[in-house]
């Protein structure tokens, strides 16, 4: 039976990360995948995690199986952190939580969920994307439509042609937006544009379908959430699929969450049991780990503050590495301007770099970035800066 199966195509940005491994050379960069870095090149444990997973430790008394849809204490932390603690839908009873592993988790329990209990067939994504939202929307039979996003030309959010593709989806569709720090171009509406696209959408009746993996790491944790929060005040029905592997660091925890909003509490009830049911089927109930570390933090003040605190200085430092790049180019002698780098959100950057040009960086500098220009910014150090726009000079002179 398996002498047959052909290879998948590699994952373009997993396999990445592989042949980065295998590489030898000393002096090599990885702006591939998007794990944040601290400036010694360093996926480091938080501080407040550590402190967290202490308390854990002592205080854990059983690894038995959790519910379904996991601790209502992260429900709730979960909640008050996309909505804003003193936001009235939060006692609106129409907002149903589950816990998931990780966002990709939530997404799949998300597409699940639309496809067998919804009359949604198609879903409408960003172009580009992360390459992993065809790949969970397929797997559960939605079509997938794609919306013009991006600008090369300009660097910029082509919101004209954005709402002209919007224009022709039909009632009952989904509409998948990135809540902040859209992946792979770095680029977000501003809050106009979000007030338009929430027009647009309550009109056409479109589903929201918020991929929130990024909190806090454009411009704070409230800042970040305006979009979504701006569409909560609105729409009666979304989802919103949230990550705390880039916020908490908690990459290998896998720790999400599935957010539910409906009209009534009734209608509440009714769906979410249905949600419950897809994951019964799926992964039967998720790991308590991940999840344990963002409750026992969003529920104690003094872990709160220092967790609050060493995400800023995550945030300042990608803020940093991207002033650094754009003046170290200039200072060097780019021919391009690269000062649209500094406008834009989060760990990512779509850098206007070629294919080719990504290839020769990797075979002849023995730096990686994603084949479709995207850089991760956090993978930049002060002492690897040099070297990293002198080879960028040197490809696309
Ligand atoms: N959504 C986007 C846009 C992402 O970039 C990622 C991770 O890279 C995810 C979702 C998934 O996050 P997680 O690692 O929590 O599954």
């Amino acid at each position: 039976m398996f002498e047959s199966i052909p290879a998948a195509p590699a994952d373009p940005i997993l396999g990445l990360a592989d042949l980065y491994k295998s590489d030898l050379r000393p002096n090599k960069i990885n702006l591939g995948i998007g794990v944040y870095k601290n400036e010694t090149g360093h996926t480091p444990v938080m501080v407040s995690v550590k402190k967290a997973e202490q308390q854990l430790l002592e205080t854990e008394t059983s690894k038995n199986y959790l519910s379904i849809e996991g601790y209502t204490a992260y429900a709730q932390a979960s909640q008050r952190l996309l909505f804003g603690a003193g936001n009235p839908i939060l006692e609106t009873q129409c907002l149903n939580t589950a816990q998931t592993p990780g966002g990709t988790g939530a997404l799949r329990v998300a597409a699940d969920f639309l496809a067998q209990h919804t009359t949604a067939k198609r879903i409408w994504v960003s172009n580009p994307s992360w390459p992993n939202h065809h790949n969970i929307f397929t797997a559960s039979g939605l079509d997938v439509a794609t919306y013009t996003y991006y600008q090369p030309e300009t660097h910029t959010l082509d919101f004209t042609a954005m709402l002209n593709a919007l224009e022709s989806a039909e009632a009952g569709d989904v509409v998948l937006l990135h809540g902040c720090c859209h992946n792979p171009t770095g680029i977000d509406p501003t809050l106009e544009q979000w007030q338009q696209l929430s027009e647009l959408m309550l009109r056409k009746s479109l589903l929201p379908l918020f991929d929130f993996a990024y909190q806090g790491l454009g411009q704070g944790l409230d800042d970040d959430a305006q979009g979504l929060r701006l569409f909560a005040q609105s729409h009666q029905e979304f989802i919103v699929c949230s990550s705390y592997s880039k916020n908490f660091g908690l990459y290998n925890e896998r720790a999400g969450a599935f957010t539910l909003k409906t009209t009534t509490p009734q209608a509440g009830s009714a769906a979410f049991s249905q949600v419950k049911a897809v994951i019964r089927a799926n992964y039967s109930n998720p790991p308590s780990h991940g999840a344990s570390i963002v409750t026992t933090i969003l529920h104690d003040d003094t872990l709160r503050a220092i967790w609050e605190q060493e995400l800023l200085e995550v945030r300042q430092r990608i803020q940093r590495m991207r002033q650094l790049f754009v003046q170290t180019l200039q200072e060097k002698g780019a021919i391009q301007d690269f000062s649209f780098i500094n406008k834009q959100n989060g760990m990512f950057s779509y850098s206007g770099l070629t294919k080719e040009q990504v290839t020769r960086l990797r075979e002849e500098f023995a730096i990686y970035a994603v084949a479709s220009g995207r850089i991760n910014i956090a993978g930049m150090t002060p002492e690897n800066m040099s070297r990293l726009c002198e080879s960028i000079i040197n490809v696309t002179r």
